[in-house]
């Protein structure tokens, strides 16, 4: 019997197995497909890099902004060559530390249950203590849609395969990947169209930022909100897209139409209802939100497969936490990082702590802190001034407890942010820490004294 058999090596299973590995050798670790994570394969670091060359070009296009005037020239099939070249030396870094690690650990195939404490893999079974589930996720598609369309529908698992860019994009989605991924498309001289079925872009929950997140992006991406493919087509050199606009029938061609309309959990592929009929429903499964532990077996679902969170830094602290619920007891709770999202659009969106959401869910009694970006020194500075931010400040404690941000680097904005939601520091307390003149963080300066205003 093993002391730990962990299923999926994405970001959550590695981080599992590495920690697991310190305490015990008596432990497997199985991967269907390759070794190398979707976060370095096909997620986070291929759209960084495209997002990266995108923004690049933008900003020589419309060097005027700083008194410049430079001539861009693109040759896109070494822009996809460069996006796979710098993505192979991340999966190839992945791929070296999986292959330092001892080979009797490790078992390439697809796994699934017996029962509750035996899985099967490549017909052999195996038997454990604890489980660790890190399946992640897939993109989910119309399947009629991809018989019609073929290799015409791509998702963000095809899209960094294109030998070159096409001329014409079709996006379905507007959250974060459809949104990262058509905006560097446009950038990148493609046009891009997007069939939104809300009125939304991103994740911002803040309705002042979220519209004002739909204005700055539509003004170079064309969104059509609550418009959605009536019907797909499959044409000679692309795909013909049949909606309704206003009541009024439309067409468009183009070359290729990339689904981003979210993700599906593996937790399909491992037979749960042979551990209880019950675990047919994967949305009913009884998975405590805060161990991420199934009922009350030894089983631990992380990661992608079962997260409201499917962001990769949560997936390797879950993976390392998890490791330890499994080899030690008591159970602790897993879930304890503050939360921190980052969209990587240009303006950036982040949402750190509790969102503007979240917070009227439950009641909480807070007043917002706003500043614009419009008219913000540094941002204009740049060249980059657009946007705003909002702070949200609890109104007995003064507490910092969340923040939403849609501007230049809010990457970095948010990490300060949810540090200091972490520490519990109070606006007063936010006040008196330096500000160097001239920065973005004066902004955020702006917006806890708009805030402290409302409370005096
Ligand atoms: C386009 C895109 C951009 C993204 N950008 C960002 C970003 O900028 N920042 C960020 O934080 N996050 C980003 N993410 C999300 C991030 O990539 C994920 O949160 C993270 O990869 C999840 O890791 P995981 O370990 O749960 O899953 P994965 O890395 O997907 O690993 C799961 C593994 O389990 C294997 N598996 C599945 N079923 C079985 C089975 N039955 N038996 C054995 N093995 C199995 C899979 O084949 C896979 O190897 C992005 C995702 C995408 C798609």
């Amino acid at each position: 019997m093993l002391d730990l058999i962990i299923i999926g090596a994405g970001t959550a299973g590695i981080a599992a197995y590495k920690e697991a590995v310190k305490y015990t050798q008596n432990l497997l670790i199985i991967n269907d497909g390759p070794w190398d994570t979707t976060c370095a394969r096909v997620g986070c670091m291929p759209s960084k890099v495209l997002i990266s060359s995108a923004n690049r070009l933008y900003d020589i296009q419309h060097a005027d902004e700083v008194g410049l005037a430079i001539k861009a020239e693109i040759d896109t099939t070494q822009i996809m060559t460069h996006v796979r070249q710098l993505r192979d030396r991340f999966t190839k870094a992945t791929l070296k530390d999986v292959e330092s690690w001892d080979n009797s650990h490790k078992i390439s195939g697809k796994a699934k249950f017996i029962n509750h404490n035996t899985i099967e893999v490549n017909q052999q079974q195996y038997q454990a203590k604890n489980f660790i589930i890190a399946v992640g996720s897939t993109p989910t598609f119309d399947s009629e849609w991809k018989k019609e369309l073929q290799e015409r529908l791509i998702t963000s698992d095809q899209i960094f395969e294109l030998e070159k860019l096409p001329k014409s994009l079709a996006v379905i989605g507007s959250g974060v990947i459809a949104i990262e991924l058509a905006q560097a498309m446009q950038r990148l001289g493609v046009e891009t169209t997007v069939f939104a079925r809300s009125q939304k872009v991103g994740a911002l929950s803040s309705p002042q930022l979220q519209e004002l997140a739909q204005l700055t992006i539509s003004q170079e991406l064309n969104i059509l909100f609550k418009t959605l493919p009536q019907k797909v087509e499959k044409i000679t050199q692309g795909v013909k897209i049949h909606y309704s606009q206003n009541n009024e029938n439309k067409k468009l061609e183009v070359d290729y139409l990339l689904v981003a309309t979210g993700r599906q959990s593996l937790l399909n592929t491992l037979s749960l209802e042979n551990i209880h009929p019950e675990y047919q429903d994967l949305k009913k499964l009884p998975v405590n939100t805060q161990t991420k532990q199934l009922a009350s077996l030894p089983i631990f679902i992380i990661g992608d497969a079962f997260t409201n969170t499917p962001i990769q830094h949560e997936a390797a602290h879950e993976g390392r936490m998890a490791a330890h619920n499994c080899l030690n007891t008591p159970i602790k709770n897993i879930k304890t990082l503050t939360p921190l999202a980052i969209m990587f659009s240009s303006p950036e969106m982040a949402t750190v702590g509790q969102s503007y959401q979240t917070l009227k869910e439950q009641n909480i009694d807070f007043i917002t802190g706003f500043a614009s970006y419009q008219k913000q020194g540094r941002a204009l500075v740049l060249g980059k001034n657009k946007g705003a931010i909002e702070i949200y400040i609890d109104k007995k404690s003064k507490k910092l407890l969340g923040a939403e941000l849609f501007v230049e680097s809010a990457e970095h904005l948010a990490h300060l942010l949810s540090w200091m939601i972490a520490e519990e520091v109070t606006l007063d307390e936010l006040l008196i820490k330096p500000f160097y003149h001239p920065t973005l963080e004066e902004g955020l300066r702006t917006a806890l004294k708009h805030a402290r205003r409302q409370l005096d």
